[in-house]
């Protein structure tokens, strides 16, 4: 673990990766000798094309006028004044095109395979959000795209299978193991290795190998940049806290990078408490897990006493992974991000809160958000800011939520 640093090296601090991409202890890269040599050449490929201005044009023009960018720091006032603490503003990564934070990292990373002359891509799917998303920015730049997505999850999200063959992509079943995300994630490794020369892996969050948890932070960082903006047009000063779920942890670190060094900013992360995390049913490895390696990299992990990767609860798909970003690892041990829980329920009663309150559906991963924000809101003063990360729209949820409330749509 790494230790806790005082508030003057924490406005200091640097918050790159070393060469070989740790953040402190964590991170890394665990991998066969095979998949070295493609994370070698990847790496030389991004910091080169990470400055180059016309990788950095293409991507700032796809921002604006493919995804929608900037989206608002909307006033969410009738939710403040209901919860009668802070104000509370929503960053609207649900206007997105395709309706969550996604995009801006599968955008980044296809233009990427694009300027590497890479003409196929791949990508493993849970849900079906970071596939649908990698099928989108596939078709819109002419790029061959093949999905994994576990056999099981294939049956379960239909209409997200269907969506990417609508977009061109095809989506092969992985029918080995649990039948799930993990299963597919390990298929696509296979695909990438075999294939190196033709295809580019887009990972979907901040996890994984080094360098991709740098490189989809960096894709995200949009996010926190436009709230430093939008903040000082809003109310002349920053936020006093950044609020967002953490699943794998992209969309958190998207908003939190920007603000890193300003350390009067709380920074908060949400993970899923599930059916509460004194059961075995979550998904809330910062908060009850311990140190190890998943996917690639080293990182706070669920395991059990025989270092099994344990089974995973959560209402929400996105949020419902043992593992998490090593960045975070990191920010939660030297103490510049604190990192908390939120229950299904807890969750369901905000998204129902918000949808009636503010005319916003949230998706149910951003709900776990909105949960702690309002807790976090009534504890503080009206003349202060907290900034909670809107990361996707409710639309794909609604069937879920009516299921558990015995409605039949
Ligand atoms: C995928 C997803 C998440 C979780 O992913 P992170 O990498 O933790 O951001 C959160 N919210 C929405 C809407 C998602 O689709």
């Amino acid at each position: 673990m790494a230790q806790a640093l005082s508030e003057s090296e924490l406005r200091n601090m640097v918050y790159e990766p070393d060469a070989r991409g740790h953040f402190g202890p964590y991170g890394g890269r665990y991998v066969s000798e095979t998949l070295m040599a493609a994370l070698a050449e990847l790496d030389r490929s991004y910091q080169s094309l990470k400055n180059d201005p016309a990788f950095q044009q293409e991507f700032d023009a796809d921002l604006s006028s493919f995804v929608g960018r900037p989206s608002p720091l909307y006033h969410a006032k009738r939710w403040s004044d209901a919860i009668g603490g802070a104000q509370i503003y929503f960053k609207r990564e649900d206007l997105n095109h395709t309706g969550a934070h996604k995009v801006n990292n599968t955008i980044g990373q296809a233009l990427l395979a694009k300027y590497s002359g890479k003409p196929r891509v791949i990508a493993e799917t849970g849900a079906g959000q970071h596939g649908v998303a990698t099928a989108t920015v596939a078709a819109r730049l002419g790029l061959e795209c093949v999905v994994y997505m576990g056999a099981d999850d294939v049956e379960r999200q239909s209409p997200n299978v269907y969506r990417m063959k609508l977009l061109g992509a095809t989506v092969v079943p992985v029918t080995s193991g649990s039948r799930t995300l993990k299963d597919a994630l390990s298929e696509a490794m296979r695909d990438w290795v075999t294939n190196v020369e033709s295809t580019f892996y887009i990972i979907g969050t901040v996890a994984g190998p080094a360098p991709y948890p740098q490189i989809v932070r960096d894709f995200n960082a949009v996010v926190g940049r436009e709230v430093r903006w939008q903040s000082q047009d809003l109310f002349g000063r920053f936020p006093d806290a950044l609020v967002a779920c953490v699943g794998g942890g992209s969309n958190a670190l998207g908003l939190f990078y920007p603000f890193l060094n300003d350390t009067e900013v709380a920074l908060i992360g949400v993970e899923a408490a599930g059916r509460g995390l004194s059961t075995t049913e979550h998904a809330a490895p910062l908060s009850v897990g311990r140190p190890g390696v998943l996917h690639g990299a080293k990182t706070y992990i669920m395991d059990n006493a025989d270092g099994q990767i344990s089974h995973t609860h959560s209402v929400s798909a996105g949020l419902d992974y043992p593992g998490v970003g090593p960045e975070h690892a990191f920010l939660k041990d030297i103490g510049r991000a604190q990192y908390v829980g939120a229950t299904d329920d807890e969750a369901l009663s905000a998204f129902h809160e918000v949808s009636e309150v503010e005319g916003i559906i949230p998706a149910l991963e951003t709900a776990h958000a909105l949960a702690y924000t309002k807790t976090l809101a009534a504890s503080m003063r009206p003349d202060q800011v907290v900034v909670c990360n809107m990361s996707g729209r409710g639309d794909k949820d609604i069937f879920t939520v009516a299921k558990l409330e015995g409605i039949t749509l």
